[in-house]
């Protein structure tokens, strides 16, 4: 028997041995939420219902995987019958029994990003668009229209509407592109992420019998991170639970921060008005973190204009300097250099590697710090579905300084053109053997009609980075790459032309490290190879904020507190995306247990003049008492 009583608090256990009707927990962060819907699934289990009829979905597959080894803990239960794990893994589980309801084999294959896009590629070619002059959304660009609009359960026009104005005048041709697309997948049994989703929702809407043996089925159904489900997620739980009403969500107002994703926050603010019944549960107690580091991250959060205020106390007693530390660094460099003597000083004192994280807001943040760790040998382990420079933007943009150094290199080659509007693969291999046949000269090729003004400015820009202005100065002919010709493919080629703008913003003032072109490619490819091979489980976790949720270290760097960068310049403009951001900031705060580092430093060269910062406004607008403030060379 679980001793309700001494592990939890009143609030938790009321939730926790609540009777089987639906429940709503919204409190802050590191109260106790995920340990609650633990606790609640192990109770469920002592109150014999089988581990088989509960569906719990969580942010990760891993999140899960621990949630439910917490719970055989707890109860001694088999709980690898459980449904657990994300959404997609769910609708998968339930797809599979069902496939040829909808017109799959039970064998369907799920593709990813790669597989859909050079598919959507495909797709695009047959169709033959003709463009009127503007330019026509990318595959990418494409991918997130469509997602947005399965996640967001709206119509692609209106999609296109609010998000993507510019797209406008293909809004016919797209939407005949997403028919073809979703054809071809059927005819090929391909399924991607967002399919699994609108599949089980169709499944359910459309087979009445299939939809009433799944709600009947799952007595009981827990949501984990609600605040961030989108509107076909929450669609899918409220079919499940339609009729029983036996659901538990938790989650958080503040720490909401996948809007670009299509989550809605409406989910968790309307899951009272949804279910009537609900027993609305709120924690009040912070277990995770030091009351100097809940007043921080509580000040931080104060800010926002759109937050339920929410009062959360620590329970925590202090620390010896357990004050968060302002670090204010003269560059990137010193600062990584800073963190890397404060990391080999816990470790001295006894504290693991991986009882420390490092977190940014995006990718770019953290190659001077991947540095620095390498160079000293201390081991870290990267969270990201992508590595700063395996991303396709950072591959292109290099691809242009690598062909430059070497033109006998065919991958630089063969990516570059295939760049240039209109150049199918066909093309590419044509131009290649061309190419090579007469060794070596760009000058001499025959550039394919559709592309000749690309093909020219690719010319100019050869002799630009072999000009003496430019020799030997990456960071430069990056510049000049961007400026010249890769910015206007960039917008076209991807969704979020901003984020990864600012990702190549990075790349040029890393770059500028280096005083020599050859020197820079040669570090670029060696960091990709070393964060493959120094992958540990036991090291320095760095991490972006997005990725981190939900987790929990005893030692936090937050880096790369600058105004223009968190926040982003590009969302100061718009009162909304600078709110979101803050909830990052508040995300990132609260990962905290024992000790905090606000880090920033005060200039970075870029644009090839010193840029000088000043620190996040969220650091700004906390109160100075609540800090320790050190000024470092
Ligand atoms: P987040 O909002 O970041 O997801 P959360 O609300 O899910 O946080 P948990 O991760 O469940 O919070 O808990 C935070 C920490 O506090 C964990 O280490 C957890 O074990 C501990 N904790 C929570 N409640 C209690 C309690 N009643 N007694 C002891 N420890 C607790
Ligand atoms: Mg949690």
């Amino acid at each position: 028997m679980i001793d309700y009583e001494s592990e939890l608090n009143e609030e938790q256990r009321k939730a926790v041995t609540a009777p089987l009707g639906p429940i709503l927990v919204i409190a802050g962060a590191g109260s106790g939420k995920t340990r609650t819907l633990t606790y609640r699934v192990s109770y469920l289990i002592e109150k014999q219902i089988k581990p088989d009829h509960i569906l719990l979905a969580t942010f990760t597959n891993k999140a899960a995987r621990e949630m439910l080894h917490r719970v055989e803990r707890l109860v001694r239960a088999d709980t690898s019958k459980i449904w657990g794990g994300t959404f997609h893994h769910l609708c998968n589980r339930i797809l599979r029994n069902h496939a040829t309801t909808i017109g799959f084999e039970q064998n369907f294959t799920i593709i990813d990003r790669e597989d859909s896009l050079s598919l959507l590629s495909e797709c695009i070619q047959e169709l033959n668009i003709k463009h009127s002059g503007k330019l026509f959304p990318s595959p990418e660009a494409l991918l997130e229209i469509f997602s947005l609009s399965v996640n967001k359960v709206k119509p692609l026009w209106k999609i296109i509407d609010e998000s993507f104005p510019h797209f406008s005048a293909y809004a016919e041709d797209i939407s005949k592109l997403q028919k073809l697309f979703n054809e071809r997948k059927k005819k090929s049994q391909l399924v991607d992420y967002d399919d699994l989703l609108s599949y089980t929702v169709k499944l359910f809407q459309e087979n009445e019998k299939i939809c009433r043996f799944y709600q009947s089925y799952f007595e009981y159904i827990l949501v984990d991170e609600y605040q961030d489900t989108s509107r076909i997620q929450a669609d899918f739980i409220d079919m499940l639970a339609q009729r029983s009403h036996q659901v538990m969500a938790v989650g958080d107002d503040a720490q909401s921060i996948y809007s670009w994703r299509g989550a809605e926050i409406e989910n968790i603010l309307t899951f009272p008005k949804k279910y009537p019944s609900a027993l609305v549960v709120n924690i009040k107690t912070n277990y995770r973190s030091t009351p100097e580091i809940l007043a921080l991250a509580n000040a931080a959060i104060e800010a926002n204009q759109l937050q339920f205020p929410k009062e959360l106390k620590a329970i925590r007693k202090s620390l010896k300097e357990s004050k968060p530390l302002l670090l204010s660094c003269s560059t990137a460099a010193s600062q990584s250099i800073e963190i890397a003597n404060q990391i080999e000083k816990f470790k001295a004192q006894g504290i693991d590697y991986n009882e420390i994280a490092i977190l940014y807001r995006a990718h770019f943040h953290a190659l001077e710090i991947q540095l620095e760790l390498t160079r000293r040998k201390i081991p870290f382990e990267i969270t990201s579905g992508i590595r700063f420079f395996e991303q396709a933007h950072i591959k292109d943009i290099c691809a242009f300084l690598r062909f430059y150094i070497n033109p006998y290199d065919e991958t630089a080659f063969k990516r570059i053109v295939k760049m240039f509007p209109g150049v199918g693969q066909k093309t590419v291999s044509k131009l290649w053997e061309e190419y090579i046949t007469i060794t070596g000269s760009i000058e001499k090729l025959n550039p394919p009609k559709v592309s000749s003004k690309a093909w020219k400015n690719w010319l100019d820009l050869q002799k630009i980075l072999a000009s003496k202005e430019y020799e030997n100065n990456p960071s430069k002919q990056l510049e000049a790459i961007l400026n010249g010709v890769y910015m206007e493919y960039l917008k076209v080629l991807y969704e979020s032309y901003q984020r990864r703008l600012e990702d190549i913003e990075g790349l040029i003032s890393f770059a500028s490290n280096y005083d020599s072109t050859e020197n820079f490619l040669s570090q670029v490819s060696l960091l990709t190879g070393v964060d493959t091979a120094q992958d540990e489980k036991n090291g320095v976790r760095l991490s972006t904020i997005h990725q981190a949720k939900g987790l929990e270290w005893k030692i936090v760097f937050l880096i790369m507190l600058c105004d223009g960068l968190f926040p982003s310049n590009y969302s100061l403009k718009h009162a909304a995306l600078l709110e979101e951001e803050r909830r990052l900031f508040y995300v990132a705060a609260t990962r905290a247990k024992d000790q905090l580092f606000l880090c920033y430093p005060r200039s970075r060269s870029f644009n090839y003049r010193e840029t000088l910062y000043l620190p996040s406004r969220f650091v700004e607008e906390i109160p100075k008492n609540l800090l320790v403030e050190a000024k470092l060379p």
